[in-house]
C-alpha cells in the first residue's frame, strides 16, 4: 500500500467510524441507558440526603430521651425531699406543684419524640422506597445493557476491524502527514481527504480547469484541493 492509499484508506475507515458511531448511538436503548443512569444519581443523592436527616431526628429523639430521664430523676428526688421531714418542702402546695411542672415537662417531652418518631418512621419508609427503586434501576440498567450489546453486536465488531485496520494504515504514514489529516479533519469536520472523480474532487465537487488539472495530474500525489483546500490525492 502506497502513503497515498494508506491516507485514502485512513479517511474511508474514520468516516467508517463515525458512520458506525452513529447507528450505536441511534439505538434505543442508549438513550434509556443514559436515561437510567440520571435516575440512579438522583435516587443515591435522595437516599444521602435522607441518612443525614436521619442522623437529626435520631439526635433528636437522643437527646429528648436524655432530658426525660433528668426529669424522671428529679421527679424521684422531689418525692425524696416530700418524704424527708427536715428538708421537705414547705408545704404540700410546693412539691405538687413542683411534680405538676415537671409532668407538664415530660409531657412535652413525650409529645415531640412521637413528633419526631412518625417523622423517623416516615424517613425510613421514604428509604426503603428509594431503596426498591434502586433495584428496580439496576435490574432495568441490565435488561437494557443486554439488549444494547445484542442489538449492537454487528456495529461492534465493525468498529473493531475497522479499529485494527486503523492501527495498520496509521503506521504507514509519516508523522507529518498524520498530523495534516489529523488538522484537515478538525478543520472540515470529518472529510479531509478527497480524491479525484475525473477532473472533479470528491468531496467540494467543483470542476478544476484544465490547466489546474493537468498541474495536479504532474505535482505531488497527495497535494491540496485548490477550491476547498482538503488533501487531494491524485492517485491512488
Ligand atoms: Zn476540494
Amino acid at each position: 500500500m502506497t502513503e497515498s492509499q494508506a491516507l485514502v484508506r485512513l479517511q474511508q475507515i474514520d468516516l467508517g467510524l463515525i458512520r458506525c458511531e452513529r447507528t450505536l448511538s441511534g439505538l434505543p436503548q442508549r438513550d434509556k441507558l443514559a436515561k437510567i443512569k440520571v435516575a440512579r444519581r438522583r435516587v443515591a443523592t435522595e437516599l444521602t440526603k435522607m441518612l443525614g436527616q436521619r442522623k437529626d431526628v435520631e439526635m433528636e429523639i437522643n437527646d429528648l430521651d436524655k432530658t426525660r430521664v433528668s426529669f424522671e430523676t428529679r421527679v424521684t428526688e422531689a418525692q425524696q425531699k416530700a418524704n424527708d421531714s427536715e428538708e421537705g418542702y414547705r408545704s404540700v402546695k410546693d412539691f405538687e406543684a413542683q411534680l405538676s411542672d415537671y409532668a407538664k415537662r415530660l409531657e412535652k417531652i413525650q409529645f415531640d419524640t412521637d413528633k419526631l418518631m412518625a417523622e423517623l418512621e416516615k424517613l425510613e419508609h421514604a428509604d426503603k422506597n428509594a431503596r426498591s427503586i434502586q433495584s428496580k434501576l439496576d435490574e432495568e440498567e441490565r435488561a437494557q445493557t443486554a439488549s444494547y450489546e445484542e442489538a449492537a453486536a454487528d456495529v461492534t465488531r465493525e468498529v473493531k476491524a475497522l479499529k485494527e485496520e486503523r492501527a495498520d494504515v496509521v503506521s504507514q504514514l509519516s508523522p507529518e502527514l498524520l498530523e495534516r489529516y489529523a488538522a484537515a479533519v478538525k478543520r472540515f469536520g470529518g472529510i479531509a481527504v478527497e480524491t479525484l472523480d475525473g477532473n472533479k474532487p470528491s468531496a467540494c465537487r467543483v470542476a478544476l480547469q484544465p490547466s489546474q488539472f493537468s498541474d495536479i495530474r504532474h505535482g505531488p500525489v497527495i497535494t491540496e484541493c485548490p477550491y476547498c483546500h482538503r488533501i487531494l490525492v491524485t492517485e491512488s
